[in-house]
């Protein structure tokens, strides 16, 4: 068996500090932190916020940048050439787009999240690497954490020329360090007078990269673990772009590999306190997230307008294939879907906005969730659109047909699910919250470190809290609400009622059969997860049907239909893994996982012309200091 690379120690080190960057003190409401404890909170999503901006400034900048990406973006030729024209990135200047969420006092347009979701999901229905873009920019690179945590001198000066155009990126991800960032590598010493710190160290993937002007980049000083945010100008000495990197999707993307060699950096470009830098990096995640579930809403809706048209257009064994029930079911579920994710996040950016919300789950859930909906959703456009499905658009284009690339919507999306928190480190993160409550009251008892003097007087204040809390949960059910005004899709929402305090009793039950060892329990941790994510989404999709009857919208009646189309489906998915919570083969499974892992299979991997790899030869190094520069631009 392969020795284990990462010692216990350094586990719980990267957990600790993780933990010290933990938001741990929850900021207001929270729909599914409630949900979590059994608690439905039908007021924080209804009424549901239906109204987008209204606000004539937006609507009037709105209509300007559609007719920019009609006119000036052409995705295909963007695609082809991997670089974005000149002149988008001059017409973005000129829209002010790079300084979208900057306050108006600075220069910028102070869009708010409902607003910045409603450019992004236009966006995202039309062009995925301008979207990464202006994502990598206005929601996690300079702006965010600058506006949230920077000095009011760092704020007048930077955040004028960001309005103006400057663009920027977020260095966080390093070749050793990816989902786990508290053990990145590159320092920040701070000089003997203080005046300075010296930066040193290399950054992997940074999006905007080759063209960005301003970077913020996490860095640790150097003898300890205390991670602090610089603003760092590209064109100080000692910043090169290493390597100009190259996808699978997002082909435009100017993303880079970062050196950093004794990058003199002023004091005063230190963002929020020394040693705050992990913290505002994932806060700044926490909300930048916001972004991609509105533009993968975006992308939805084209490919559901390509899927129901082609399957109206194109006929085989004498219908239209979309009357092929196996077609029928595809198109029910791309629709039932796509309303049930743009449900998900025009909530999440209101709840955003909304004062005193804490919307720390509501972005991971609406990140997760339509990330992967997202993804299978385009999948079964690429079925339904057959073989032109996977034809390259300038293929379709030259033989005379609609040159529609599903092929790259494809390629650019799958992304979505690694990168600005991936699905599992998503899992992760809401099962850590899941928990916490009971962590609060009763992680004592589950703590093996804790002296058994301090289990005992914990046991008292334990007892008092579940012998409330858990019988509660069970007395609701005898009063719950009818919910009659939702009419037929009430009884989805007694169903999301009685699931809520179904899960709030299996993460009880998970926490007291497992006790210290739930966190490895992902399997588990995973699927309760799972179950919060669907009742969201259910909870938002009633809410905005509901909202849509009572505005007299005239599609409320078709509203209904998809929203109990999505429900009906959603129901089951949680039932499956209510089912499976207890039953089912991770055990067996995460043997064989393992087994895979130390190359007890690998005797099946024979028959194939085999790839010569070995762990050693995979693992990732800090790249050396002398790699050859590479000309910005
Ligand atoms: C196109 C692109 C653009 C990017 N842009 C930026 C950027 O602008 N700035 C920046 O800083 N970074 C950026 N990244 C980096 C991106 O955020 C990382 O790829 C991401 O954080 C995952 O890290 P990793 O790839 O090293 O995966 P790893 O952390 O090595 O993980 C590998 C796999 O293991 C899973 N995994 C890891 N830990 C656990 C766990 N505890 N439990 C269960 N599963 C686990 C992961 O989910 C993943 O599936 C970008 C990456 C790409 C490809």
């Amino acid at each position: 068996m392969a020795e284990p690379r990462t010692r216990p120690d350094e586990i719980s080190r990267s957990r600790e500090v993780a933990e010290a960057a933990r938001d741990r003190e929850w900021k207001g409401a929270g729909f599914l932190r409630d949900l979590f404890l059994g608690r439905l909170d039908l007021g924080l999503v209804d009424p549901y916020p239906l109204a987008r901006s209204t606000r004539p400034a937006f609507l009037e900048w709105l209509a300007r940048f559609e007719r920019f990406l009609r006119e000036e973006v052409d995705p295909a030729a963007i695609d082809e050439a991997e670089a974005y024209p000149p002149a988008v990135l001059d017409g973005l200047r000129a829209l002010g787009a790079f300084g979208m969420k900057v306050p108006t006092e600075y220069g910028g347009l102070g869009f708010d999240q409902v607003e910045y979701g409603q450019v992004m999901q236009l966006l995202g229905s039309h062009d995925a690497s301008v979207t990464a873009l202006l994502s990598a920019h206005q929601s996690i690179g300079v702006p965010q954490p600058l506006e949230r945590f920077g000095s009011e001198e760092l704020k007048r000066r930077y955040l004028p020329r960001i309005a103006r155009g400057a663009i920027s990126a977020f260095a966080l991800t390093e070749t050793v360090v990816g989902s786990d960032p508290a053990r990145l590598t590159t320092t920040a010493r701070r000089s003997a007078d203080g005046t300075h710190y010296l930066l040193n160290g290399s950054k992997l993937w940074c999006t905007n990269g080759t063209i960005a002007e301003l970077l913020v980049v996490m860095a640790r000083g150097p003898e300890d673990d205390q991670i602090s945010a610089f603003l760092v100008e590209a064109a100080w000495p000692g910043v090169r772009v290493t390597h100009a990197l190259h996808f699978m999707g997002l082909r435009a993307i100017s993303n880079a590999a970062l050196q950093f060699t004794d990058v003199r950096i002023p004091a005063g470009n230190l963002i929020g306190a020394e040693g705050r830098g992990l913290k505002i990096a994932l806060s700044t995640l926490n909300t930048g997230r916001l972004a991609l579930p509105a533009a993968v809403v975006g992308g939805a809706k084209s490919a559901l307008e390509l899927s129901r048209t082609w399957a109206a257009a194109r006929v085989q064994w004498g219908q239209e294939v979309g009357r092929h029930q196996a077609i029928s079911l595809k198109l029910a579920r791309m629709a039932a879907v796509t309303f049930a994710m743009e449900a998900v996040s025009d909530l999440a950016q209101s709840l955003a906005d909304r004062p005193g919300y804490d919307i720390r789950l509501e972005a991971a859930a609406a990140k997760e969730w339509n990330t992967v909906q997202s993804w299978r959703l385009l999948d079964e456009a690429m079925q339904i659109r057959g073989g032109r499905g996977y034809e390259r658009e300038g293929s379709l284009r030259a033989r005379g047909e609609v040159a529609v690339g599903v092929e790259r919507w494809l390629r650019d999306a799958r992304i979505n699910l690694i990168f600005e928190g991936s699905s599992e480190i998503m899992h992760l993160f809401m099962a850590r919250e899941a928990v916490d409550r009971h962590l609060e009251v009763a992680g004592l008892l589950v703590d093996p470190r804790a002296p058994l003097g301090r289990k005992l007087a914990a046991l008292p204040r334990v007892a008092a809290f579940y012998a409330r809390w858990y019988p509660g949960l069970w007395l609701r059910g005898l009063v719950a609400p009818r919910h009659a005004r939702f009419g037929a899709l009430a009884t989805h929402l007694r169903f999301v009622e009685r699931a809520s305090r179904r899960l709030a009793r299996q993460v009880f039950h998970g926490m007291v059969a497992f006790g210290a060892g739930a966190e490895r329990r992902q399997g588990f941790l995973f699927r309760l997860v799972d179950v919060a994510d669907e009742l969201f989404a259910m909870s938002a999709t009633i809410a905005r049907a509901e909202a849509l009857r009572a505005a007299g919208a005239p599609e409320a009646a078709a509203a209904r239909e998809l929203a109990d189309t999505f429900c009906r489906a959603s129901r089951r998915a949680v039932a499956r893994l209510f089912r499976e919570l207890w039953s089912n083969d991770d055990g067996a499974a995460d043997r064989t996982g393992r087994a895979v892992l130390e190359g007890r299979h690998a005797w099946l991997e024979r028959g194939g012309i085999g790839l010569g790899l070995t762990v050693e030869a995979l693992r990732p190094r800090i790249p050396p200091v002398e790699a050859p520069p590479i000309t910005r631009g």
